[in-house]
């Protein structure tokens, strides 16, 4: 791979000028690796809990030991973690289905959920599927404004209301895959807050995808019932081969287990295969890794925004970050096609071939995406996609390494450089 000069100057002006940045990142990496490393010390780790469980995988001490581990490094009182939750939409989907009952309003107050909640809260896709409206979830939104405050008014309407019917308020800390901001830990905390009063009987539960230790403290740590992730993003640490997890308080976990496995069942199944310990490795670098994306995250949003090749960028090079994704708004679907093809061809697998928009189950317009990654679909590796559709924002996330990041965004410069003739 070459870079041309320009490119290569805007590489060492952003690191200069990044490093501050870059420090600040290092520490609340630290921050979160010790607590790890002191979780796996008071549970008392050690490589026996690594052993494989096969058929019912009762007694799995693994499993327990890293459902507690799990649980104190999110500050929660409870957690389960399992290889076989297929990704962040099954894991919401369980925790969603676990609290709310018929005649439940689950009330989303940070705007409209990820695309692939739609079908699951029964906003689209044919009824009689089985979402949550079918078994008569009722849904309300209240949207953030557009500096991505909430909007309390709009949310003491609904509480004030029909507050009594709300089981279920929802928040999306990461901007998913709409033009907003994400919400820090902070503001979670004061909106948390802000609604316990008003609707003291409900669950706050919090779509944790992509946050994880960006911060020092996760939502379960300023209030919320439940958090909600994917290991193929932050928490895997890009060792986890696939799964997904669920913290918050004992009952809410406890209602979530229910739908995981059956109800009486609960965490007391479910082998693991041999998965345990890549799941165990990838928290150990969770925080680590998390800090990787976050750099290459700043690295982009420089190169692409306004000292560089001159796109509007979300959040901006200097801005303090509260996930791992960097919106580059491009306007065109050439933009935002040159980019995917260029974090493919900087990327350590797959770099030779081309990716192409296409029909992506679960999202209602085109989706392209560029991945190169050792685990399929694994966005804490680096990987940009965004939907066909205006503004044509890419989103771009991850990187194992600073250094592989680094290579894969000057790779993707270069390719837009070279296609819109910048
Ligand atoms: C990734 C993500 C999800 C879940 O997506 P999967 O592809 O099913 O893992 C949900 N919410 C947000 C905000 C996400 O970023």
């Amino acid at each position: 791979m070459e870079f041309s000069d320009r490119i290569m100057k805007l590489a060492s002006d952003a690191e200069r000028e990044l490093a501050p940045i870059f420090a600040d990142i290092d520490k609340v990496s630290f921050v979160n690796t010790k607590k790890v490393m002191d979780a796996f010390k008071e549970h008392r780790v050690s490589d026996a809990v690594f052993a494989p469980t096969s058929g019912y995988g009762y007694d799995d001490r693994g499993r327990e030991v890293l459902d507690a581990v799990w649980a104190d490094v999110m500050d929660a009182e409870a957690a389960f973690v399992r290889h076989s939750i297929v990704n962040g939409t099954q894991a919401l989907t369980i925790g969603l289905f676990g609290l709310l009952r018929p005649g439940d309003i689950m009330f989303s107050i940070a705007g409209k959920p990820y695309d692939t909640l739609d079908e699951v809260i029964g906003n689209s896709g044919e009824a009689g599927n089985g979402s949550l409206r079918d078994f008569g979830v009722d849904y309300r939104q209240a949207d953030l404004f557009s500096d991505g405050s909430f909007d309390k008014e709009a949310i003491k309407r609904v509480l004030d209301a029909e507050g009594d019917r709300v089981k279920v308020i929802f928040i999306q800390r990461s901007k998913g895959y709409l033009n907003r901001k994400t919400l820090s830990v902070d503001a979670i905390g004061e909106i948390i807050a802000f609604v316990r009063p008003l609707c003291p009987n409900a669950y706050v539960v919090v779509d944790n995808c992509y946050g994880e230790f960006t911060e020092e403290r996760e939502p379960t740590a300023v209030g919320a019932d439940m958090i909600i992730g994917s290991l193929i993003k932050n928490p895997g640490g890009g060792m986890a081969e696939s799964g997904g997890y669920i913290a918050g308080t004992a009952r809410a976990v406890e209602l979530a287990s229910y739908r995981l496995t059956s109800v009486g069942c609960g965490l007391e199944v479910g082998a693991t295969l041999g998965q345990t310990k890549s799941m165990y490795k990838g928290l150990f670098y969770a925080p680590h890794t998390t800090a990787q994306a976050l750099k290459t995250a700043h690295l982009a949003a420089y190169i692409f925004g306004s000292r560089g090749l001159g796109f509007d960028v979300e959040p901006e090079w200097n801005e303090k970050r509260y996930d791992i994704i960097q919106s580059v708004i491009t306007h065109s679907p050439e933009g935002l096609c040159a980019i995917c093809r260029g974090i493919q061809a900087g990327s350590p697998i797959d770099s030779f071939v081309t990716p192409e928009p296409w029909e992506m189950p679960g999202y209602s317009d085109k989706v392209i995406m560029a991945a190169g990654a050792f685990t399929q679909g694994s966005s804490i590796e680096l990987s940009a996609d965004g939907p066909l559709r205006e503004p044509y924002t890419a989103y771009l996330q991850g990187g194992l390494t600073y250094e592989s990041g680094r290579i894969g965004i000057l790779s993707a410069a270069a390719e837009v450089e070279k296609s819109l003739e910048l």
